[in-house]
């Protein structure tokens, strides 16, 4: 369990390690995966650290809601809002969470494959 201190995402935001942030706003910033998934695949991360959604109290809810808004809006950026693209928040150990910051993966550009 990462802590703001040693946390990756904590540190782009706080300019502590060099990425280019290609959306940001009062809530959330978002940059480019360092290891692409998909021809566009970027990440939707909150500027307070949170770890996974269970336990989060209601007051995040507007978080939540403000990350997803900004995902679209992304989509719209990459034009991929018509083609289509795949929202993504891995959660633990068998989702294969690697940062333990909260996240939302927009991934599109090209055919994804199936969720089986
Ligand atoms: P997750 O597996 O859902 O925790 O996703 C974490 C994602 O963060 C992975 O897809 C990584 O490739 C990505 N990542 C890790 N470090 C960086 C970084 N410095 N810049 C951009 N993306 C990163």
């Amino acid at each position: 369990m990462s802590s703001p201190a040693d946390c990756v995402f904590c540190k782009i935001r706080d300019q502590e390690i060099p990425s280019v942030i290609i959306y940001e706003d009062g809530i959330s910033f978002v940059i480019r995966d360092i290891e692409p998934k998909a021809p566009i695949h970027l990440l939707v991360i909150p500027k307070e650290h949170f770890t996974r959604l269970v336990g989060l109290s209601p007051e995040f809810y507007e978080t939540l809601g403000a990350m997803f808004t900004v995902a679209q809006e992304m989509a719209r950026r990459e034009s991929i809002a018509d083609s289509g693209y795949r929202l993504v928040i891995n959660q633990g150990g068998d989702a294969g969470q690697q940062v333990d910051h909260l996240h939302l993966h927009v991934l599109g550009g090209g055919p994804l494959g199936g969720m089986g």
